[in-house]
């Protein structure tokens, strides 16, 4: 008898599998398991969108109409506790249990906690609805936001507060803002475009102590300056929620490890989304997690279409955007494979970067501009990565040579 798919975690990647599978005209039970009390719902507008707004709502990756209309049974504020791989049953909080044929892991990532102590109610991390809902509250005229951590979900708020007339103070412990995965040139944009509207960014000066006495936070840098604040956000990074997985015996290598089909050690159990790591062919097979909305959406589909059956490999090129201010920086592949930088310029002060690794192959792209001054290019460049492509960096470089005819060479 078919017992069905099941999904743990009912976010980006989770949501998009459900109606993948459905789409794909899979006709057996479909079970869609999420811990938070909404809808399936996407992230990145957590730090944008949601900031700008005095009403801030859920941008629903499907309503509970197309859930039923699509027989997509969805159970939400219960949380997946124990998985018996033997028996193929999920374990619920409720103490229901599910029976699977296949099973997908889409649990995503959460905050990585500042491990300091005197953290309390007005030191709060941002990746839920929720977290935006008690985040939005503080941000009016007037108010002192303190910002842990120079990523992008931080400086996204940061960016928010400003526009709400609220002040922003960013606490960046690393010589520079955005060290992961942004080149230098980039993150210096963004550091100026942030000291334009007003944001304090303090680089290279770690946290001593936080004290939070309920009415404000009173935060400690290890130079000797203090900030003091009425809400310190901290965003240093997110880990992967692999308690589960791990607990039921499959192979965690930073995040789930799944091979390039999304299946983990167990072969009746897929993972996808912030929450495994892959191979990444594009890379010789360079075991990769990604945090990035695109491929939580790739990853559902492609995981669906595995359970399925299909046995195919995961061969897209990552892909992440960030808006700040009027700006949008895009990257396209992983700038540190790259060992060489060439520059063009396009119009309105916009610029893309390529990564070209010795041998001369494209391996990333990283551009930011106003609106979508770079989407094209780095949608070309994208194209070229993926074909592993060697253009010669004089083309790359002219303002005059069409990347489009690059792609025809
Ligand atoms: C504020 C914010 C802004 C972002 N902005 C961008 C951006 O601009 N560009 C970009 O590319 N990416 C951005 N991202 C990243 C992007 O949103 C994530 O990569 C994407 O949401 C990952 O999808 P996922 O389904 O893997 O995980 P999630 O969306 O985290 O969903 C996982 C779900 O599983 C639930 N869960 C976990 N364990 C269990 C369990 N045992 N039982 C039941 N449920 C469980 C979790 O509570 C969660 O609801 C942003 C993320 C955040 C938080």
């Amino acid at each position: 008898m078919t017992k069905g798919m099941v999904i743990i975690g009912a976010g980006e990647c989770g949501g998009r599998a459900a109606l993948a599978l459905r789409e794909l005209f899979y006709d057996g039970p479909v079970t869609l398991v999420g811990d938070e009390p909404h809808l399936p719902y996407e992230r990145p507008p957590l730090s944008k969108e949601a900031m700008a707004s005095d009403a801030p709502a859920i941008k629903a990756i499907a309503s509970d109409e197309v859930l039923a209309g699509r027989s997509i049974r969805h159970i939400h504020s219960v949380q997946a506790v124990a998985i018996d791989r033997a028996a193929h049953l999920v374990h619920l909080s409720d103490g229901s249990v599910l029976p699977y044929d296949k099973l997908l892991l889409a649990t995503g990532s959460t905050p990585r906690r500042l491990p300091l102590p005197g953290l309390g109610a007005r030191c709060v991390y941002l990746r839920t609805f929720n977290d935006a809902l008690a985040i939005r509250a503080h941000l009016s005229a007037g108010n002192r936001i303190a910002v842990v951590g120079g990523g992008f979900i931080g400086l996204e708020l940061a960016a928010a507060a400003r526009r709400l007339g609220a002040t922003a103070t960013v606490i960046e412990a690393q010589p520079r803002i955005l060290m992961r995965g942004v080149p230098a040139e980039i993150a210096r944009t963004i550091h100026e475009a942030h000291e334009a509207e007003g944001v304090k960014i303090l680089c290279g000066d770690g946290i001593a102590a936080i004290v939070d006495d309920g009415a404000q936070v009173r935060i400690a840098l290890a130079g000797g300056q203090e900030i003091v604040a009425d809400l310190a956000v901290i965003g240093i990074g997110a880990v992967p929620v692999t308690g589960l997985a791990a607990e039921a015996g499959l192979t965690i290598d930073n995040g789930i490890a799944v091979d390039a089909a999304l299946r983990t050690s167990d072969p009746d159990i897929f993972a996808a989304g912030d929450c495994c790591s892959f191979p990444l062919a594009v890379y010789g097979g360079r075991r990769v997690r990604l945090e990035a909305w695109r491929n939580a959406q790739e990853q559902g589909a492609l995981a669906a279409r595995n359970m399925l059956g299909a046995g195919e490999a995961h061969a897209a090129v990552p892909w992440f955007w960030s808006d700040q201010y009027g700006l949008t920086l895009q990257i396209s592949g992983l700038a540190d494979e790259g060992s060489k930088v060439v520059r063009r310029d396009l119009d309105d002060g916009a610029f893309i970067l390529f990564h070209l690794a010795q041998d001369g192959r494209l391996v990333a792209a990283s551009g930011i501009g106003p609106g979508n001054a770079v989407a094209r290019d780095i949608r070309l460049a994208e194209m070229l990565i993926a074909r592993r492509a060697k253009p010669a960096p004089e083309s790359l470089g002219s303002q005059t040579i069409k990347l489009k005819s690059l792609l025809a060479a």
